[in-house]
């Protein structure tokens, strides 16, 4: 093991699989956590009789997770269970109307039928040209560590290199969508597809059609007993494969000389150690953890970061048939929504307003009476002038008036209430200004700006989750541990 030591920095998702792959494949793993438990933004939270995720709420491309476990030599289902959310979504549209999006292919077509004729044609054209991108984009921009030239060059995604015209990179998701979709309650439906990655529909490319597919095509799910169980199953599964987890244990700088890295310093100490893997914000790595590499610093800051947000998890004491497990209220002006956050960074004064609900499935994450409402509101990332003191109650104020004027007036029955406002989620999980998915997608070269899975300017450092390649969400970043641990090995086995 002498020359198979991993520091891991941070327990998020990301670095959470990438030690586990490591450990599997004979390294010696230590993960270093700054806070009393792991998980990063998948967190959950226990207010009296009322348990919530605080984090992701929506699960897709499961079978990224089952091929981890299987990976490691185990079997998901024994610790994981999978649920399909039916409908995944429902919406209420400003005009009063509201409609239940499904993954089955004739439910929702019937429901696009019913909002909008003219429109349920063009849904059947849209799945497959958001497939047909799903299909071309993929295997490079979600399995392949892109920054590695040799990887990249194999014959097969040599050749889709040369069809990405097709991945229509040139319209934003806002001009393709509204291409296909004449009724502007759609066109907002699928825009917001965009968000799903902390972007603005209005700028981001049209590219990121992909993930309407991974949703409708693929499938969205809950985990049975809350998103939190992802995180206790992988850390049972990192202990038995030897992974030492350290909780409660900041890493307070990356020790390395000019060339390469050799440890990390962690409450006044220093771990030596063959490789490190961060899964900590690269950009804030960047800033605080490695010392000199100015220009780099200065390239990634440059970098916008994805959308914030701002959670009010409510323990609501009475019933809602009338909402989902998930559900968003729209706004009724989305493109100034994303003006005044992304242009202006300021808090939109109308906000879409997501609502998942985990005790529509879980009924004992409420009392019998009551229901856990996590409401999360897109916001702007950190920037000077703003004063989110204020803001949280201004926009406790204005979300509550708006679900009374849709008939939701909960406002004398909110029994616990906790928030999270963007400085929180800088403070909580050292994230980019407290971005809440890396770095946005907004421009068309997002994808090969980001931190490389394997760091160019020190040897044996390397990067998973939100903020590097493949970006942010839940799949994408355990996507990212798989590239990180996969560059490890493989360097590993040429150095010896
Ligand atoms: C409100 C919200 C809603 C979301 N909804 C969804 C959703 O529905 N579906 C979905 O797929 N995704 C969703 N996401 C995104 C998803 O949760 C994230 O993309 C993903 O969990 C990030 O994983 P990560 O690997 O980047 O690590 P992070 O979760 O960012 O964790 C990084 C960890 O590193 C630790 N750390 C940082 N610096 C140090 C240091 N110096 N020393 C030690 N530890 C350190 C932090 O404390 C943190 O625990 C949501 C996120 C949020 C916040």
């Amino acid at each position: 093991m002498e020359n198979k030591r991993v520091a891991v920095i941070g327990g998020g998702l990301g670095a959470l699989s990438g030690a586990i792959r490591l450990a599997r494949l004979g390294f010696s793993v230590q993960l270093f956590e700054k806070n009393p438990k792991i998980g990063g933004k998948v967190n959950e939270v226990v207010l009296e009789n009322y348990r919530f995720d605080t984090g992701a709420s929506l699960l897709t491309m499961p079978f990224v997770i089952d091929e981890l476990f299987s990976f490691a030599g185990f079997t998901r289902s024994d610790y994981l269970d999978f649920v399909p959310i039916d409908p995944i979504c429902r919406y209420f549209f400003a005009d009063g109307s509201m409609m239940d999006a499904s993954a089955d292919e004739a439910k929702m077509k019937l429901a696009i039928e019913q909002l909008s004729p003219d429109d349920a044609e063009a849904y059947e054209r849209f799945l497959k040209y958001a497939e047909r991108i799903h299909d071309l984009t993929a295997e490079i921009f979600m399995f392949t560590p892109i920054h590695e030239f040799k990887k990249l060059m194999k014959l097969r995604h040599f050749r889709t290199l040369f069809r990405l015209h097709q991945i229509d990179p040139f319209r934003t998701v806002h001009q393709s969508v509204s291409h296909f979709f004449s009724d502007p309650r759609l066109i907002q439906l699928f825009d917001r597809y965009a968000t799903y990655n902390g972007s603005d529909p209005f700028q981001a490319p049209a590219t990121l059609n992909i993930i309407p597919y991974v949703e409708y095509g693929l499938g969205g799910y809950y985990i049975k007993g809350g998103i939190y169980r992802l995180v206790d199953a992988l850390s049972v599964v990192a202990s038995e494969l030897g992974v030492q987890i350290h909780a409660s244990a900041k890493v307070e700088k990356i020790c390395h000389d000019d060339k390469r890295v050799y440890g990390v310093q962690v409450n006044g100490e220093k771990v030596t150690a063959d490789y490190v893997l961060c899964g900590a914000d690269a950009v804030v790595t960047h800033d605080e953890l490695i010392g000199g590499h100015q220009q780099q610093r200065q390239r990634l800051n440059r970098l916008e970061p994805s959308l914030s947000g701002m959670v009010f998890l409510w323990g609501v004491r009475a019933k809602y048939p009338e909402l989902a497990h998930h559900n968003i209220v729209f706004s009724s002006d989305y493109d100034t929504e994303f003006k005044q956050i992304f242009k202006h960074q300021q808090v939109p004064d109308e906000p879409t307003i997501y609502i998942a609900i985990t005790s529509k499935t879980d009924a004992e994450h409420a009392p019998t009476d009551g229901e856990n409402w996590f409401v999360l509101l897109n916001m702007p990332y950190l920037a000077p002038g703003q004063m989110w003191g204020k803001e949280k109650d201004r926009m406790r104020t204005v979300v509550l008036d708006k679900l009374k004027r849709i008939g939701l007036d909960i406002a004398d029955r909110i029994d616990v209430e906790q928030v999270y406002t963007p400085e929180d989620f800088s403070e909580l999980y050292a994230s980019n200004q407290g971005s809440i998915y890396g770095i946005s997608s907004n421009s068309k070269t997002t994808a090969f700006k980001r931190v490389p899975n394997r760091s160019r300017t020190l040897d044996r450092l390397y990067f998973a989750g939100g903020s590097v390649h493949p970006g942010g969400g839940v799949p994408l970043v355990m996507l990212s541990g798989k590239m990180a641990a996969t560059l490890i090995a493989e360097d590993h086995q040429s150095k010896i």
